[in-house]
């Protein structure tokens, strides 16, 4: 057996058996890692609520020759994270990302870059209650390190860039906009003038839209193209959608 330490974000939290949890570790080292922590339900004391979703710890686990779960030794606090239980809107902004992590991500693939979006991503939650612009802003960042960025720069069929053309054709077969000539050939949705611009400004900054209709046209855009390229129907995100947008 082989003693690892690494950082890690806690993504999952759940019981196995009586006194056993099941840990999701995503750990800054080695990425995704199934972990099993022993006793951790029974007494308090064994791991201190270092292991709650959303903290950060460092963390010393054995491994096993093999693959399988591993056995999570010890932990000790980074950060813990205390804000995100103050609100419904942070708790399931929160609860999203975590899911959104873990499915994205298969066990043993480093991502360092994702790591440091998610720590941002809980750090910005703890502090405010996120917006919708807010939550869209770190979801494009996670989804241009994790290579499924929407293109909404040139046109996604030619190439052409559409510096001189209004963006509002948005395929979401295709995964981007469409210049004019591309769109009378192929199936896309005709948006309202500020809902590309508006995702091209949440890519960079966290911040509003100019209004709801917009807000919420970006918003389907978005799930047409995680629904397509992605493929993953996160609980979560229903969640934060029917309780918080
Ligand atoms: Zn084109």
């Amino acid at each position: 057996m082989a003693l690892h330490k690494d950082e890690a974000i806690i993504l999952l939290k759940r019981a196995y058996g009586e006194s056993d949890r099941i840990i999701h570790l995503f750990t800054l080292g080695a990425g995704k890692v199934a972990a099993i922590a022993k006793g951790a339900g029974k007494s308090q004391k064994r791991f201190m609520n270092t292991l709650e979703p959303f903290n950060h710890i460092h963390v010393e686990y054995f491994e096993k020759h093999g693959r399988g779960m591993v056995r999570i030794e010890n932990a000790d606090l980074v950060a813990a994270n205390d804000g995100i239980e103050t609100s419904i809107r942070k708790a399931c902004a929160a609860a999203f990302f975590a899911e959104f992590v873990d499915r994205l991500t298969k066990e043993r693939e480093p991502h360092a870059q994702l790591f440091h979006a998610l720590k941002r991503l809980i750090d910005s939650v703890r502090g405010n209650d996120p917006t919708y612009a807010d939550v869209l802003h770190h979801q494009l960042g996670m989804l241009e390190t994790l290579g499924y960025h929407p293109n909404l720069d040139s046109c996604v069929y030619c190439g052409a860039d559409m510096i001189r053309q209004k963006k509002v054709n948005f395929s979401g077969e295709r995964g981007g906009v469409l210049c004019d000539a591309c769109a009378r050939s192929l199936p896309h949705r005709v948006c309202a003038e500020g809902t590309i611009s508006g995702l091209i400004s949440a890519r960079t900054r966290c911040g509003g839209f100019d209004n709801r209709a917009v807000e919420r046209e970006a918003q389907e855009i978005m799930e047409s193209f995680i629904t397509y390229h992605i493929d993953v129907d996160l609980r979560s995100y229903r969640l934060l959608k029917t309780t918080v947008f």
